[in-house]
């Protein structure tokens, strides 16, 4: 299959499930490219993808300076404070800010440059050892924290569900990220709008946006498996 196919496929997909999603939204979707060529990145912006996401800086930077045409870069992936300053002033949202080090850095690099940087706070929603961020029980202190970091943006939050085929654990674990989401809304903290909830990757964006997920991170279905 190649990447216009597939992309119709998940386009049709999107528009069906956002029919009978819980809000209806529009649905932004994020092209994961990581361990796929520049080729298929710019095949895929052919067809209409505008938001790219890599999970390593590396990678990320290198394929931005080799990239001439007009796309939006996404770091999904965990960052560490050291690589914040490669990648802070030329991405369009930080989905992985999870510590309090880690957003003190990016205020910092941000200060100096008087420019405001977007994130969103990424939760370990299944609780795995193995995966970055915050349990779900620290997200409203760790927002509140931040009402002193003028810089740092925070738009809204991401997670990454565990592997599962139950779909109702799954399901269960969206709609508690969708009822933080909207409480955090209301809730209205300094430096803080809840805007995206960036939640469902190949195996689960269908569920995601049903139960309320507004920004999809989708590799494999678009691009094909990856070569590692
Ligand atoms: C790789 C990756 C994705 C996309 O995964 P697929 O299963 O290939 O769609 C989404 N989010 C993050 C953070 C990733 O690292």
């Amino acid at each position: 299959m190649s990447i216009k196919d597939n992309l119709e496929i998940v386009l049709e997909e999107i528009e069906k499930a956002k029919s009978h999603s819980l809000t209806g939204e529009d649905v932004r979707l994020i092209a994961v490219s990581k361990n796929h060529s520049i080729k298929s990145i710019l095949e895929a912006h052919r067809y209409g993808i505008k938001d790219i996401g890599e999970n390593r800086v590396q990678e990320l930077t290198s394929k931005m300076e080799e990239l001439d045409v007009e796309l939006n870069y996404h770091m999904i992936g965990s960052l560490q404070r050291n690589k914040v300053k490669y990648i802070y002033d030329k991405v369009e949202l930080i989905h992985s800010l999870d510590r309090m080090r880690l957003a003190r850095e990016i205020e910092k690099r941000a200060s100096r440059d008087n420019l405001d940087v977007n994130c969103l706070v990424q939760i370990n929603i299944g609780k795995e050892a193995s995966k970055e961020g915050l349990d779900y029980s620290q997200v409203e202190q760790f927002i509140y924290d931040l009402e002193s970091f003028d810089h740092v943006k925070i738009k809204g939050l991401m997670a990454i569900l565990p592997y599962s085929e139950d779909e109702q654990y799954l399901r269960s674990l969206f709609r508690k990220m969708y009822k933080l989401y909207e409480k955090l809304k209301e809730e209205g903290y300094q430096n803080t709008t809840m805007n995206y909830l960036s939640m469902g990757m190949s195996g689960d964006y269908k569920l995601a946006i049903e139960e309320g997920s507004n920004m999809v991170r989708i590799g494999t279905k678009i691009f094909g498996a990856r070569a590692y």
